[in-house]
């Protein structure tokens, strides 16, 4: 078997009993032993590759627990309309008629990643601004929160969406106050009628997309994710090519969606089926928008959208009989809520199902689980259940947040000091692509905003929510693993876990809070085996 001994190293382990550490020894796949210099010495012999880690901090490798490492796949193929780099609709448009040069009439071009708040113009590209260098293409360009996007008059046409047709229900059509014609802005349900038209990614893209992606997370120290949304037999047959013909390391957990339920029933697949590499995780369903695309189903309306509180896209009944059947099916149940009357029906949908089918370690989740209030911190508590946040959101969306949610609504949102203090689990993650900019998928970017509070603009975003770097370095590692049913396994570096992990140029815990977004990831290292190194 493989040995490995890792020393000279300040080790973190998040292991209560052996908080601190200088070196570690790996047999195989997993840790055998932790502790000092001359106890893992007395380990090595002949065969035992040593690294010496020269005083740099050694950390269980990040676990991202809900992520989309086959969408940011296919974006990192997409048109990069991200801002930054771009910066304005202009510039947006030219990338867009770049990317159609040389291309076949009615081949679909693809882009993603745009913020309107961030553009210059400060409003979403339209069907006008596409056309001029798209006549004869086809062209969706998805905002970065997935819920919306903008199409040119093409797509509109394709779709047969006219100023006739009225909003589908849990989505709306943009349009023109005075003419009454569709913008090409399409919000949730809407973008539902360009699907069919739209050539879904081949076998052969998927694939090289999670290449791709699984790449990025490991220069970021990330060794596990969880895909939060897979519906197809395809993509779980791409995932099951990336890992065993490609050989990439990264673990992957498998969050499925509610509308292939039944499907995985009937051969009697349950949360945990896999193993160590690709494993089913929980069910997923999505309940509400987003908050920075106003789509986040609110309790009082958005500050800056007249009259809206955002889009549910089940009924509460809906809702409810969904989670009862998942759970019933013996899954764990993760529903997407980012808005507080979101979060509101699903802790009720969850109360049913327990009422129901009363389950004692059932660790529900609320996925992004995002404006908070203290009755929800309470609820969440009482009832055993995991929020699941990216506090990355407040540091590319915090502007927006604080011009759409008003200062009040904007710092109960991802309350992670409110909800750690209230003796919740609280996992972390980076929601990727969801965020746009390539290092916000960065966990030490996501554990420098919950430590700082701080948006990309540098202004503190509810102060009172900022939480100790121990412990947001715990809600990456330990809690993400929790997150999943698989704290036993890994999370921490003690014996018998599996070997993953991430070395850091410093010591997070050692640094000003400033300088945390700045650490470099050395080197990743999964199973024992070092799968990145940081290039000198
Ligand atoms: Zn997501």
């Amino acid at each position: 078997m493989r040995k490995l001994a890792l020393i000279n190293g300040k080790v973190i382990t998040m292991d209560e009993s052996n908080p601190r550490a200088l070196a570690v020894f790996v047999l195989g796949d997993k840790i055998l032993k932790v502790g000092s210099g001359a106890e893992i010495e007395v380990l090595m012999d002949d065969d035992t590759t040593v690294i010496d880690l020269e005083g740099k901090t050694l950390i269980p490798g990040f676990i991202d627990c809900h992520a989309h490492p086959m969408g940011y796949g296919q974006s990192l193929m997409a048109v990069n309309c991200a801002t930054p780099p771009v910066a304005s609709i202009k510039e947006m448009i030219e990338r867009i008629g770049e990317a159609t040069e040389g291309k076949p009439s009615g081949e679909w071009i693809l882009g993603r990643g745009y913020d309107d708040f961030k553009l210059a113009e400060r409003r979403h590209p339209n069907r006008w601004d596409l056309d001029d260098v798209t006549p004869r293409n086809p062209v969706m360009i998805t905002r970065l929160c997935g819920h919306i996007s903008a199409v040119n008059s093409l797509a509109l046409e394709m779709a047969g969406i006219s100023k006739n047709t009225p909003d589908p229900e849990g989505g709306r059509i943009d349009k023109d106050l005075k003419t009454g014609e569709p913008t090409g802005v399409l919000r949730g349900g809407a973008r539902q009628a360009l699907r069919e038209f739209i050539p879904p990614p081949t076998f052969r893209q998927l694939r090289k997309g999670i290449n791709l992606a699984a790449e990025k997370f490991l220069a970021r120290g990330v060794t596990s994710v969880s895909d939060a949304g897979v519906g197809s037999p395809l993509n779980v047959r791409a995932y099951q090519a990336a890992i065993r013909d490609d050989g990439i390391p990264l673990r992957l957990n498998l969050m499925m969606s509610s509308e292939v339920l039944g499907e995985l029933m009937s051969l009697g697949i349950e949360t945990g089926f896999g193993d160590d590499r690709l494993r089913i995780g929980a069910i997923k369903i999505v309940f509400d928008g987003s908050s920075s695309g106003r789509t986040a189903a609110l309790s009082e309306p958005y500050e800056d959208v007249h009259d809206s509180t955002g889009i549910l896209y089940l009924n509460q009944e809906e809702l409810n009989q969904r989670v009862l059947a998942a759970h019933r099916a013996g899954f764990q149940v993760g529903v997407h809520a980012i808005g507080d009357r979101a979060i509101i029906g699903v802790l009720d949908a969850f109360e049913a199902a327990l009422k129901e089918l009363p389950r004692g370690d059932h660790r529900l989740r609320i996925e992004h689980c995002g404006i908070n209030s203290p009755a929800i911190v309470n609820r969440i508590k009482e009832m055993g259940v995991v929020p699941v946040p990216q506090p990355i959101f407040l540091y590319g969306e915090g502007e927006s947040y604080r011009a759409g949610l008003g200062e009040e609504r904007a710092r109960w949102a991802y309350p992670m000091r409110s909800w750690m203090d209230a003796g919740i689990t609280v996992p972390m993650s980076s929601d990727c692509p969801a965020t746009s900019g390539e290092e916000l998928i960065s966990p030490l970017l996501g554990i420098y905003v919950a430590v700082t509070r701080k948006t990309d603009a540098g202004v503190e975003l509810g102060p009172e929510q900022r939480m100790g770097v121990d412990r947001a370095l715990k809600a990456y590692t330990l809690n993400s693993a929790y997150a999943t049913f698989e704290e036993g396994v890994k999370g921490s570096i003690e014996p018998g876990k599996l070997a993953d992990f991430a070395v850091l140029s410093e010591d997070p815990t050692a640094v000003p809070s400033d300088s945390i977004k700045d650490i470099a990831v050395d080197m990743t290292i999964i199973g024992g085996m070092v799968v990145y190194k940081k290039p000198r």
